[in-house]
């Protein structure tokens, strides 16, 4: 049994850095819980254990003590970052054990990965939870709550989501944890190379389950295998047809089938598009093995990108703009 301790950093009296209508304690809280959840609902033999559930304060030592009296194998304290700058980094202590070490070079890139935002590097500090805690330790610092786009990101329950399930993956990845059956198991490394067909299709990856995820927040009750198949282009046919309807009243039938009646209910999407259409692409972008950065349904420059290069490889106009043809491609 792995006994994982999630510590959402501050709560009640102290909450955090505060700023762009973001508290850092209800960030932490909400990632923590979802960790749990994702952990709890995927492996076997694991054990979590949160220092707070709920909106209440607890000391440093306070959190330290709970971890080192259950005989956690692993603490993570949950954190967003502030005093300007954006990204993501990590810190262990700055005794450098050499298993808080080896944990730190596995759970950083993959939350990295997961998050798909700045890497400000693996960082080691004398910070009390990781001075105090008997346990190899490492403290996450999620991007910057006082830098605008930051907050963005951290404003959205999808994208949290994806903070979530890069923690997710990381621990599993340094612990060894054993997917429960049915689940798929995580594709060995490997970076798409730039023009490239479907390279997420046949196994199991943590960036399709927060799509699939996403999927499931319109009601749809797919798999969250992290297998980019079928079901998982059904369900995202049926989020653009739920779309289709709500924004431009078209009236589609949900049948998640990208058939001529969709096709002709297509509208242009482009830069500076922001929304649960743009999601949805950035979802096919990332299935065919492009590089779109976090999964924020913000038509930016990143995501502009990643469709020229869609469109230069299957010998559309290169445009950036995401029309019938281009939608057509990527759902064929
Ligand atoms: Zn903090």
């Amino acid at each position: 049994m792995t006994k994982i301790f999630i510590d959402p950093g501050h709560g009640g009296r102290d909450p955090g850095a505060v700023a762009n209508g973001v508290q850092e304690k209800d960030i932490a809280l909400s990632v923590a819980l979802a960790i749990k959840k994702f952990l709890e609902e995927n492996f076997d033999n694991i054990e979590v254990k949160l220092s707070r559930e709920d909106d209440r304060f607890l000391s440093l030592s306070e959190r330290a003590r709970l971890a080192n009296a259950w005989g956690a194998d692993y603490f993570v304290s949950i954190h967003c970052n502030a005093g300007g700058g954006t990204g993501f980094e990590t810190f262990i202590h700055d005794s450098r054990s050499t298993k808080s070490v080896a944990y730190q070079n596995v759970v950083h890139p993959e939350i990295l990965t997961t998050m798909g935002v700045r890497d400000r590097g693996k960082k080691a500090a004398n910070f009390a939870v990781l001075r105090l805690t008997n346990m190899p330790a490492i403290l996450t610092e999620n991007l910057f709550i006082d830098n605008p786009s930051d907050a963005k990101l951290l404003k959205d329950p999808v994208f949290l989501q994806q903070v979530a399930r890069g923690h997710v993956e990381g621990i599993a990845k340094a612990f060894g944890l054993k997917r429960k059956s049915g689940a798929a198991s995580r594709p060995a490394a490997s970076k798409p190379s730039k023009q490239t067909q479907p390279k997420r299709t046949v196994s199991g990856d943590q960036v399709v389950r927060v799509i699939q995820e996403f999927i499931n927040t319109y009601g749809f009750n797919i798999a969250v295998d992290g297998i980019a198949g079928p079901q998982t282009m059904r369900g995202l046919v049926k989020v653009l047809q739920t779309e289709l309807n709500k924004q431009f009243g078209r009236g589609l039938v949900i049948d998640g089938i990208f058939g001529p009646r969709t096709r002709a209910a297509l509208v242009n999407v482009r830069a500076g598009a922001r929304g649960n259409l743009t999601r949805v692409l950035q979802a096919l972008l990332y299935i065919k093995g492009y590089d779109v950065g976090p999964f924020d349904g913000i038509f930016g420059g990143k995501t502009e990108t990643a469709v020229r290069s869609f469109q230069r490889a299957n010998r559309l106009t290169v445009d950036g703009i995401v029309g019938p043809q281009t939608w057509g491609h990527m759902f064929g």
